[in-house]
């Protein structure tokens, strides 16, 4: 079974529900922890989990043939990322870091001139402890998309799915496609959000696209003691859902935050109870 734990904005504390939730869960049951925020992983940084290196990710990319080119413009013209900027009369220059690997520029070139390369856009990492299995992504700094890297990591994990009990995800913040990536194939997503105006605003986002993924979500409210709950419970009631857990703003919890090391609270319990009873 496939977990999500999510969130419209960063900060409110996914990771650490997710680590925390995992060690809980591992005490009793086969769990995959899959770190897909992987613009920034700190799944490992949390769990003092030192990682090995499993594969790099790769993506095609063009590569120019400056004795075919004719100038005309017509990659720079087909190109949606903005990758190739085209100057009259002048060859065309590729920004690399902006390319998407669509492909559409090779397709477009009339006389062949731009044939395939490839480059690093990521790795993927793997590690053990706390009897947790962690599958890590991590994208190369600069590059745009995080979503192919998702996708690979995803796909690195499917392999061994079958020996656990419960996959954890913990995406990334937002509703782009690198979270839609992740998402995808859930059975539950599990929406940590906080007591204020953004995380209402942002907790709305996210359980909007779990509804178009037509996948059940629930709602987790973290710093449950700090702000106003009546923001959080009305996007709860339009959505029709519920939360399943409160964790409070307090000292032991900042303290287990700020050694590094995995929160441990009722609350924490709480969902791991309410994960256990659905398998
Ligand atoms: S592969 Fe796609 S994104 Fe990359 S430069 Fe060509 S058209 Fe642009
Ligand atoms: S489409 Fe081909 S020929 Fe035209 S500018 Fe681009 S590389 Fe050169």
């Amino acid at each position: 079974m496939r977990i999500a734990i999510t969130g419209g904005k960063g900060g409110t504390g996914k990771s650490t529900v997710a680590t925390a939730l995992a060690v809980e869960l591992a005490k009793k049951k086969k769990i995959l922890l899959i770190d897909a925020d992987v613009d920034c992983p700190n799944d490992h940084i949390i769990l003092s989990i030192k990682r090995k290196k499993e594969q790099a990710i790769y993506q095609s990319i063009p590569k120019f043939n400056h004795k075919k080119c004719i100038k005309c413009g017509k990659c720079a013209q087909v190109c949606r990322a903005n990758a190739i900027l085209s100057i009259k009369e002048k060859y065309p220059i590729f920004v690399s870091d902006l390319c998407i690997g669509c492909n559409a520029c090779s397709i477009i070139c009339p006389v062949g001139a731009i044939s395939r390369t490839k480059k690093q856009i990521g790795t993927i990492y793997s590690g053990k402890g706390h009897d947790i299995n962690l599958v890590t992504g991590e994208m190369v700094i600069g590059y745009e998309e995080a979503s192919p890297i998702v996708n690979a990591e995803k796909n690195f994990a499917s392999k061994k799915e079958q020996d656990y009990d419960f996959i954890i995800i913990d995406t990334g913040a937002g509703t782009h496609c690198n979270v839609i990536a992740a998402l995808l194939g859930c059975d539950l997503a599990l929406a940590v959000t906080e007591p204020t105006p953004l995380g209402a605003y942002d907790l709305e986002l996210i359980l909007e696209l779990t509804k178009m993924l037509k996948i059940p979500a629930k709602v987790i409210l973290n710093r449950s003691n700090v702000g106003d709950k009546n923001l959080i419970k009305k996007i709860v009631k339009k959505y029709k859902t519920k939360i399943i857990a409160e964790i409070p703003y307090k000292k032991e919890i900042l303290e287990a935050f700020s050694r590094g090391k995995p929160i441990e609270d009722e609350s924490i319990n709480k969902i791991a109870n309410f994960i256990e009873k659905l398998k």
